[in-house]
């Protein structure tokens, strides 16, 4: 299992990034990315931080951790240059807080990020059509959540993601401990999504090839 989308204390997680890592090892979890909430704020201070302590994690050789953000709320407009500014900064893994429907997220922030090229487009909600598409083209991941919810809307994204041949990858969102759902409930949602046994495969096989990019 790999979770390559979770959150610390250093926003609105429940735990310091150490004990996130030990509760997913847990769990039976291989890799996990600490993908903190990001906005022009806090960008230049989580991320060394989180880099320092996934290094120290993943030394440790139990679990392998990857510095992210999540780049969550911001103007669409300025989405580029924060994906950029997080990469210069070290960050491994750049999410974007998608267009959830259960949070008023700025109109054009699915768009936004899929233009970015940022790595993961997170709880997309009803994304359009025009923007599957592109996100196919742009090699970027749409997100099918585990968490409730951002998860209400898994059926429109898979359809999206299925017509459009973009590719999917499913993570926990992971606040707190008990949000790293066992292989059996992450296989149960992703059905309940609509998704076929081979397409769960493919989605599974999409976090494995992620993180062997990553980790090059
Ligand atoms: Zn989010
Ligand atoms: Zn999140």
């Amino acid at each position: 299992m790999i979770d390559l989308h979770t959150h610390s204390i250093f926003s609105d997680g429940g735990l310091i990034p150490t004990e996130l890592a030990q509760r997913a090892y847990a769990a039976g979890y291989k890799a996990l990315a600490i993908t903190d909430h990001t906005d022009h704020s806090n960008i230049d201070f989580i991320l060394p931080r989180i880099i320092k302590v996934c290094l120290k994690i993943t030394e440790r050789g139990k679990i392998l951790a990857l510095p992210g953000v999540e780049l969550t709320h911001v103007d669409p407009g300025d989405i580029p240059l924060l994906a950029n500014d997080a990469r210069k900064l070290g960050a491994k893994i750049v999410l974007v807080h998608g267009e959830t429907i259960v949070e008023p997220v700025p109109f054009g922030t699915n768009l936004a990020a899929i233009n970015a090229a940022v790595d993961i487009l997170a709880h997309p909600g009803l994304i359009t059509e025009e923007e599957a598409k592109l996100a196919a083209e742009k090699g970027v991941y749409l997100e099918i959540t585990t968490r409730r919810g951002h998860a209400f809307s898994n059926g429109h994204v898979v359809q999206m993601a299925r017509k459009f041949k973009a590719n999917l990858i499913l993570n926990n969102d992971a606040h707190a401990p008990a949000d790293f759902v066992s292989s059996k409930m992450a296989n149960n949602i992703a059905c309940g999504a609509g998704l076929t046994k081979d397409e769960i495969a493919a989605m599974f096989e999409n976090s494995r090839r992620i993180l062997q990019k990553l980790c090059v």
